[in-house]
């Protein structure tokens, strides 16, 4: 048994970490218990052989208010890094070939992505008022009912692959756009919700020189020894004075104050417990079963212009591209479910002139395949897509190889905000607050997936701990 902290925080991703860094900042007592040897979570840069990959996020949206705020606080400001407008082109891959995206609203009007028909749909919206349904409905049939099948499949099918990992008829529309949903509520048409919430320009995406581990760094320097690694927590016990945490180790630690920032799977362990007795008995089981979405990532990184391993000059350059559900490896198209070009990101990627790649690939497809598979179907399928077109029969010697790979696996890493979603998370900390006080939860499962979401989510926790403990003291 140790000296009792006033709150443990469990988790050492970014929602654990920004929770513990407010509530230093608040002048409590904290200590973060992570299960592994490193803090970050799914953030991990990998620097080598020149190349710099993010093997989990890429990149922040630079309005993301949470993450300037933990930013400032630790310093880092002057160390951002800003991508050049919205981060150049976004490309769709529509009927055999990569078309940009729309980067402004008019575009939609003159864009070959759509038929006529569709255009009509998508630009008559604001005159056929809505109607919430008394159901949540999935984000397909929310957005199918507004802008029409066409344009739902084919820009927000490939939006929500890019973002969830997911295909669309899985997401619930209020669970996983809430924002948008409430003011298309308000407004009773879509496009004036998303006008509404355009209130400046979005300023790019962010990250650092030496990646978004970078942030990850500051939070453990700031944290110092309340930062504790290889420090598994089994077990919840709620005590008279507040809670004891059993780790891996055997160890009991006791405080008046505990904050769940693991993925859903750890915390429907850590909480079930005390999620019985519920009106809704399902409520741990349900969080036990949250669905996720797996994938895998390819970093590819090839040799400069000039080189017989470059990539052809003529390729697309910008963002990156997403692969429209309806144009998916089984009718035909791109293995990938998207890519982004991550050199033409930020500067010093890559070595100067050579350009790398994070493909996303199904994980049903990668989890039969060697690493050495994946490359060098990841790196065909690339080739491909970007109109640099070898034919799978052709010898793999001619192609442009890349001089530099990595395979990501990514289990269970983002979760699926399906119908039902945000009433799950609301019912657990209804009764959390009802049956377990002392306890909060946090984490990509709670309040978005996005890292700035996250990142909101733990400094939130922070601040409810931070009353709950003034309240007791
Ligand atoms: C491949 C990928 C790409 C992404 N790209 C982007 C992007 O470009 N932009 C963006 O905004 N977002 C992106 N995201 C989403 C975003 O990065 C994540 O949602 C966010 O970082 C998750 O943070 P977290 O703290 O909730 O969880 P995690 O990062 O999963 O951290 C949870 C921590 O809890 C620890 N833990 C688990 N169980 C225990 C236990 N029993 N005891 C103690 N510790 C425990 C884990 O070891 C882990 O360190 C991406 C996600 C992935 C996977």
């Amino acid at each position: 048994m140790e000296t009792p902290r006033t709150v443990l925080v469990i988790g050492a991703g970014l929602a654990g970490l920004a929770c513990a860094h407010a509530l230093v900042r608040a002048g409590l007592d904290v200590l973060v218990l992570e299960a592994t040897t490193r803090a970050g979570g799914v953030v991990q840069t990998h620097r080598g052989d020149e190349f710099l990959f993010e093997e989990g996020p890429n990149t922040v949206q630079a309005s993301g208010a949470a993450f300037r705020a933990c930013v400032d606080e630790l310093g880092l400001t002057p160390r951002l890094i800003t991508t050049a407008g919205s981060g150049g082109t976004r490309w769709l891959w529509h009927r055999g070939r990569l078309v940009a995206l729309p980067s402004k609203p008019q575009e939609l009007l003159t864009t070959p992505l759509l038929s006529w028909r569709a255009k009509l749909t998508l630009v008559s919206e604001p005159l056929r008022r809505w109607h919430a349904p008394a159901q949540e409905p999935t984000l397909r049939d929310f957005l199918a009912d507004r802008i029409g099948m066409e344009a739902t499949m084919r820009l927000a099918g490939a939006f929500v692959r890019g973002v969830y990992g997911a295909e669309i008829a899985q997401l619930g529309a209020q669970s996983a756009f809430p924002r948008l949903y409430a003011a298309t509520c308000v407004h009773g048409s879509l496009l004036k919700a998303a006008k509404s919430l355009q209130h400046a320009p979005s300023g790019g995406l962010l990250s650092f020189p030496s990646g978004l581990e970078e942030l990850v760094e500051a939070f453990t320097r700031a944290l110092g020894p309340r930062l504790r690694l290889s420090s598994g927590v089994q077990r919840l016990m709620r005590t008279t004075e507040g809670w004891t945490a059993v780790l891996d180790s055997g160890v009991h630690i006791r405080a008046t104050q505990v904050v769940v920032c693991t993925p859903a799977r750890a915390a429907a362990r850590l909480l079930g417990e005390h999620l019985h007795n519920s009106a809704d008995t399902t409520l741990s089981e349900r969080l036990a079963t949250l669905p996720h979405a797996s994938l895998t990532v390819a970093h590819l990184g090839f040799e400069p212009t000039g080189s017989r391993n470059a990539i052809p000059a003529g390729a697309p350059r910008g963002f990156g591209y997403l692969v429209p559900p309806e144009a998916s490896a089984h009718a035909g198209g791109p293995l990938a479910l998207g890519a982004i070009f991550a050199s033409e990101l930020f500067p010093d990627r890559a070595p100067r002139g050579a350009r790398s790649f994070a493909c996303f690939l199904p994980a049903a497809w990668a989890d039969q395949r060697s690493d050495d598979e994946i490359v060098r179907g990841a790196t065909l399928d690339l080739l491909q897509t970007l109109g640099v077109r070898p034919s799978s029969s052709q010898d793999s010697d001619s192609w442009p190889q890349p001089r530099v790979s990595r395979v990501r696996r990514w289990h269970n890493a983002i979760p699926t905000y399906g119908v039902g979603h945000m009433h799950l998370v609301h019912a657990i900390r209804t009764h959390l607050d009802q049956h377990a006080p002392g306890l909060q939860v946090a984490g990509s499962w709670t309040d978005g997936v996005s890292v700035d979401a996250v990142l909101a989510s733990g400094r939130e926790a922070a601040r409810r701990a931070q009353a709950q403990a003034l309240a007791q003291a």
